[in-house]
């Protein structure tokens, strides 16, 4: 049985090595899979081979050469291809090509017999070759790799790599797109920076009558309040470029990268003055040098002097201005707010009523309300919020008014929006149990006391419907704007905050009080100790025994200090300890008093889950038939 070789015959071996290796490849970036053995598939298409086929067969040439045609063969294994050259050739014609098998005893027999000269050529085994090349690419592969994954590390922890570059950090926008009409409720501050503007935009005004320039503002404020807002205001109103860089960022490893982010910071400000460089959180700089635990930070001097040198160093009228920000003032070095550095301080305060409505009004311009929607009502119930705040609950409320698919935001909607901001996400209400009446007792127990203890704020409303941590709120609505509370206020307090705890133990008794009133008793710990230590309102006198809190470790201050000897800390103690036994005993009388009410209320809630203010006081009221203090609001 002679073979022929015909297309339909498996692929040849170097056939099949190229196939591998093309697998291969195409398979190194999906991480060198074990390549299927596909090349091996009868089924691959045989027009692979096609050009090698001649129309010279394998049987023409077994008929040649019995017909003495021929007159020279070459054969060569590896490729097993032979070359047949044949008698009567013209010399420069090529020789047919004749595709044989790997060992062809038969053909070779036959040429012995038939006396022709033939010969074995080799072709260098390039299969080996190959194989060491598929092998070369894999480990290349890996070695990439690896690369990689090394480069990638070394950038993560720090600049080892490109150590002493100094990577410029800050961000220069050479249009901020905000104005003055973008800020809000903070008018002093942005009266203060009016003349700001004039001093990038006209600055001859002030240098002609012989006036220096201040180089340095420093906005002092809580978070939120504004403060980068104001900047980029400014810097709007003026029309000149804003870079902006934020305190921690000249913070690093290694000493000498602060400093040199300092000079990169003030060359590229030069180069494009007028202009506003802002720097925010300047705390983490700027703090006193040379205090805190470990002696210092020697990184953080050399870039607070770095900044220091700048400042000093430009010209009065190079038209740069450097407003920093900083909601802890106290732990600044002196040396930055000495005359001809920060020597401008502008306090940037929560805003007020009248402020927040117009914050209100700035954050809802590209929003749908519905027409009920009244901003200074959403205003009154925000006091303390800042405008970053007030801007989150008009988002807040937009995002639940699409989520309701409502045409615009309504009264509802603003409402738990607030309610999100102040205390979390709503939690799925309790099903009826002995921990939702637990719970219940619980909060009315905080709505009875605030509403029958004169000088409480009023009950805004009580809930069942947990929130963030709570299970269960009463929100009162505070005075509005009070600027000072009394000490009969400052107790009515403590006795709301009691309530919780006190409804428990004359329900269910001492012994099955609960974790609830965890939060409420730190709260009144808190108000008690300030009115011995800082307000004065205890037997001890007039006497101020604690610093601001100085819980600051790293730097500014050394560490908490007590200015008062044992004793006096064990009459501290004692004196906290009576003012809350006071209101706790006046909690427990006035629910004692009125458990009947509370048992109605309780019920009430259970069902309702939510009660309002004004329902409440109501009820109160229709039970005890007087008049009640804060029904009025
Ligand atoms: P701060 O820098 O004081 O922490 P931001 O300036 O970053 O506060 O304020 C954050 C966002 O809150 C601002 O982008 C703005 O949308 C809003 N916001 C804060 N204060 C005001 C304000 N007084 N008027 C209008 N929007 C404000
Ligand atoms: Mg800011
Ligand atoms: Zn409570």
């Amino acid at each position: 049985m002679t073979p022929s070789p015909t297309p339909r015959l498996p692929l040849s071996r170097s056939q099949n090595r190229w196939g591998k290796l093309g697998l291969g490849l195409l398979l190194l970036p999906a991480l060198l899979a074990p390549a299927p053995a596909l090349a091996q598939d009868p089924a691959v298409p045989a027009f692979r081979n096609r050009e090698q086929v001649s129309n010279y067969t394998y049987g023409n040439l077994v008929r040649d050469i019995k017909a003495g045609k021929v007159s020279k063969v070459e054969i060569d294994p590896n490729l097993e291809k032979g070359w047949v050259t044949l008698k009567g050739q013209a010399p420069e014609a090529a020789p047919e090509t004749v595709r044989l098998f790997k060992n062809n005893p038969e053909l070779i027999e036959l040429l012995k017999k038939s006396k022709v000269n033939w010969g074995i050529r080799r072709t260098p085994d390039n299969s080996a070759l190959l194989g060491l090349l598929t092998h070369l690419v894999i480990i290349g592969a890996l070695i990439g790799l690896v690369v990689m994954v090394i480069r990638r590390s070394a950038n993560a922890s720090g600049q080892a790599m490109s150590f002493g570059k100094s990577k410029a950090r800050f961000q220069m926008e050479a249009k901020t797109g905000v104005g003055f009409g973008d800020v809000a409720g903070i008018d002093e501050a942005k009266e203060e920076l009016q003349e700001v503007v004039t001093f990038l935009k006209q600055p001859e005004k002030f240098t002609a009558i012989g006036a220096k320039i201040p180089r340095g503002v420093l906005l002092i404020g809580p978070p939120g309040t504004g403060k980068t807002l104001l900047a980029k205001a400014i810097a709007g109103e003026a029309g000149v470029p804003f870079f902006s860089i934020s305190g921690s960022e000249f913070v690093e490893m290694f000493v000498g990268v602060g400093a040199s982010r300092v000079r990169d910071l003030f060359k590229k400000a030069k180069e494009n003055a007028p202009c506003l460089i802002f720097i925010d959180e300047i705390d983490a700089v700027g703090r006193q040098r040379g205090v805190g635990y470990g002696g210092g930070n020697d990184e953080r001097e050399q870039t607070l002097n770095q900044l220091l040198t700048e400042m000093d160093g430009f010209e009065g009228n190079s038209g740069i201005i450097v407003i920093a920000a900083t909601n802890r003032p106290d732990v600044l070095d002196s040396a930055l707010l000495r005359p001809g550095r920060f020597d401008r301080q502008v306090v940037v305060d929560y805003p007020d009523l009248e402020g927040r409505t117009k914050i209100l009004t700035i954050h809802s311009q590209n929003k749908k309300l519905a027409p009920e929607v009244e901003l200074a009502l959403i205003a009154r119930r925000t006091p303390g919020f800042t405008g970053a705040d007030l801007a989150n609950v008009m988002n807040e409320a937009a995002i639940f008014a699409a989520r309701r698919r409502k045409e615009a935001i309504t009264l509802a909607e603003v409402n738990d929006a607030i309610d999100r901001v102040v205390a979390g996400m709503e939690g799925a209400p309790l099903v009826d149990s002995k921990s939702k009446r637990l719970i219940a007792y619980h909060e009315v127990g905080h709505a009875l006391i605030g509403t029958l203890c004169p000088g409480h704020d009023p009950v805004e409303k009580v809930t069942l419907i947990p929130r963030g941590q709570a299970k269960g709120l009463t929100w009162f609505t505070p005075d509005e704007e009070r600027a000072l509370m009394t000490r009969s206020q400052i107790i009515a307090r403590i006795a709301g905050l009691l309530g919780g705890r006190a409804a428990e133990e004359v329900i269910f008794g001492a012994d099955e009080v609960t974790t609830g009133a965890g939060n409420d008793i730190e709260k009144i710990t808190y108000l008690a100790r300030q009115m011995v230590t800082k307000l004065g309102m205890s037997s001890l006198g007039l006497v101020a025994l604690e610093n601001e809190d100085s819980a600051n470790y790293l730097g500014g201050d050394w560490g908490k200090r007590s200015e008062y000897s044992e004793e006096i800390g064990a009459r501290i103690d004692q004196e906290v300890r009576w003012i809350v036994d006071a209101a706790h005993r006046e909690a427990l009388r006035i629910l004692e008093e009125n458990r009947a009410l509370m048992d109605r209320l309780v019920d009430l809630l259970i069902d309702r889950e939510t009660l309002e203010g004004d329902e409440f006081r109501q009820l109160v009221g229709e039970f005890q038939d007087k008049p009640l203090a804060g029904a009025a609001k």
